[in-house]
């Protein structure tokens, strides 16, 4: 089964290998996860319980987050490699350089090579929302293009970065956001993965914006499926993401009870449906580490690749 999922091949370093970029360079539309470590005090492997679940659904590849400021970061290089090694799955290692000196970025490069990683997001990051005196003075990258212009004179990495289609949270001009996102595309991004949205009119929008300043790497548009209202209103005001009237209306309705779970997932599949009628390169799930939705999501718009018992 590994093998018949794997597209394998031999790689300018001598090891076996997938880069993202080539599942678009076939003319598929990509099916992804991303997922996201368990907190430090917690056991590594309530995620590695999921991990088998997860692939059984067959994505094309697993990205996994790096915890804000750079905390975590061993869990993810850890749950990266697993996803790769046992389960046979692509895996995208999210890496973010704040905090961070050049010399912990280079270590984390090498353990990541060590481990054969060979596809990472790479990320200016955010502090961690509860340490107010974070410790910026070792920063050595103020944003992800420079991060991005240090990994590809490496060489030999696929690298994706994050981009906003309301425009960053803390951008004043969308327009100023797309002439940053060009630069940084210009140092060697390979494909795009989008901020969470929920009225894919702004994707598209954004999309047309983007195509004027040519930037033509793939984008793949970031789905998360609403579970309660009270998280959703919390992750999307910390990110910046509007909510359509007709969103508001289900939280309204459903507020935190378990409809709300069931509503979200039907409006995560509605968005999905129409982003793969509209030709994206591609979906990306946030899971959040929920594997009866993600699995439902696909069910929902035909794309649950093997029967799951
Ligand atoms: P950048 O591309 O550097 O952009 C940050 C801001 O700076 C933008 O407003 C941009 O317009 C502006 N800017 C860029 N270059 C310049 C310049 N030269 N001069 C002036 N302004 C400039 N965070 C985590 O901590 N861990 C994760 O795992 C994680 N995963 C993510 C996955 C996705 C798909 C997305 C969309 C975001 C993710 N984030 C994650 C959040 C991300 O780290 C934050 O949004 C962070 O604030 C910005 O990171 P970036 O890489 O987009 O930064």
């Amino acid at each position: 089964m590994i093998l018949e999922h794997m597209q394998l091949y031999f790689s300018d370093r001598g090891v076996f290998g997938m880069k993202i970029i080539d599942l678009f360079n076939k003319n598929k539309q990509t099916v992804s996860f991303e997922i996201f470590p368990p907190k430090l005090e917690t056991p590594i492997e309530t995620i590695y319980e999921k991990l088998g679940d997860f692939a059984l659904m067959k994505p094309d590849f697993i990205s996994v987050t790096y915890g804000a400021g750079g905390t975590k970061k061993g869990r993810t290089l850890e749950i990266a490699s697993k996803i790769k090694k046992e389960h046979g799955i692509e895996s995208l290692a999210h890496f973010t350089c704040v905090g961070h000196s050049i010399d912990e970025i280079n270590f984390m490069l090498r353990k990541l090579r060590e481990e054969k990683i060979e596809n990472l997001l790479a990320l200016r990051g955010d502090p961690p929302v509860d340490v107010p005196d974070f410790d910026y003075s070792r920063n050595v990258f103020p944003y992800a293009s420079e991060l991005i212009r240090h990994i590809r004179r490496q060489n030999g990495f696929c690298i994706g970065a994050a981009c906003y289609p309301e425009g960053h949270v803390h951008s004043t001009r969308i327009r100023k956001d797309i002439y940053y996102l060009k630069l940084k595309v210009d140092e060697g991004v390979d494909f795009l993965i989008t901020q969470l949205f929920f009225d894919n009119r702004i994707f598209y929008d954004f999309m047309d914006k983007i195509s004027m300043v040519n930037i033509k790497c793939p984008v793949l548009p970031g789905i998360m499926p609403i579970f309660k209202a009270d998280q959703i209103k919390r992750i999307a005001s910390m990110c910046g993401a509007s909510m359509p009237a007709k969103l508001v209306l289900l939280l309204d309705k459903y507020g935190n009870t378990p409809d709300m779970q069931k509503a979200g997932i039907d409006y995560a599949s509605n968005q999905l449906r129409d982003l793969l009628d509209n030709g994206v390169h591609g979906i990306h799930i946030n899971t959040m580490n929920n594997v009866e939705a993600t699995r439902t999501i696909l069910q929902n718009i035909g794309l649950l690749r093997v029967t799951v018992p």
